[in-house]
């Protein structure tokens, strides 16, 4: 079995050779995984973790801030959020991925502490227009946008989307290549976004092709998840 460092070597390589260039983020999603797992990561250099349940994010994010305060750790939310578990999420997270809501924005804005940073966020976009899936249309998030700018304690940064998973590689490509056409044209409408979140562990490298600016690894760094031991 290879190590995690071994890795998130071999995953940085693939997104350096994909990227011809570009600067490509790697968050490594670390849900279900236990403390000494990200501690491996963090050996290796890795500083962005992406968690998908509050209450389990927030014990891992309080275990190295006071285990590691010196360690610039970056915390990304990337699962779906609940209105109770808004503030945990504002007081813990630099960044939240999956807003698909005015009503979740708000909240996260008015809960984010006066003595942090604006908190980031992306806009989930559903784009493969799923029914069980979270996330936006693309009629809605015409809407959406503009009134995330008036949240003065959120910090728009871009769009983040899940395409359908058992989809062909050009099946995937295509979505990728649609978000990145969205992406475009709401910058060439005045937005600044600087952040496109697309790709995980069975697709990160065609999503970097297609234009991603940070991809989402979860079982390719740290292994297969078991959801019956989370923590
Ligand atoms: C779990 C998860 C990932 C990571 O998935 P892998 O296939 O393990 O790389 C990425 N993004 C989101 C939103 C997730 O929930």
């Amino acid at each position: 079995m290879s190590s995690i460092s071994d890795n998130i070597a071999r995953i940085r390589e693939n997104i350096f050779k994909a990227a011809h260039g570009r600067e490509v983020k790697l968050l490594a999603v670390s849900k279900t995984f236990p403390c000494g797992a990200i501690a491996e990561a963090i050996k290796a250099g890795q500083l962005c973790f992406g968690e998908n349940y509050a209450q389990e994010a927030v014990e891992k994010v309080d275990f190295f801030h006071l285990n590691s305060p010196t360690v610039p750790l970056e915390w990304h939310f990337i699962g779906p959020l609940q209105s109770n578990k808004t503030r945990m999420v504002a007081e813990h997270f630099q960044w939240v991925q999956s807003v698909d809501r005015f009503k979740i924005a708000r909240r996260l804005n008015d809960q984010r502490p006066l003595d942090l940073p604006p908190l980031n966020i992306l806009v989930e976009v559903n784009i493969d227009e799923e029914d069980s899936k979270s996330g936006v249309s693309v009629n809605e998030l015409e809407d959406l946008l503009p009134e995330l700018m008036t949240l003065p304690r959120l910090r728009l940064r871009g769009l983040m989307c899940i395409p359908k998973a058992q989809a062909s590689e050009l099946a995937k490509r295509k979505t990728f290549a649609k978000m990145k056409t969205l992406f475009d044209r709401f910058n060439n409408q005045g937005f600044k976004l600087d952040t496109l979140s697309m790709g995980m562990s069975a697709d990160y490298v065609w999503a970097i092709e297609e234009g991603a600016t940070l991809v989402r690894v979860g079982s390719s760094i740290f292994g297969q998840r078991n959801y019956s031991s989370k923590i």
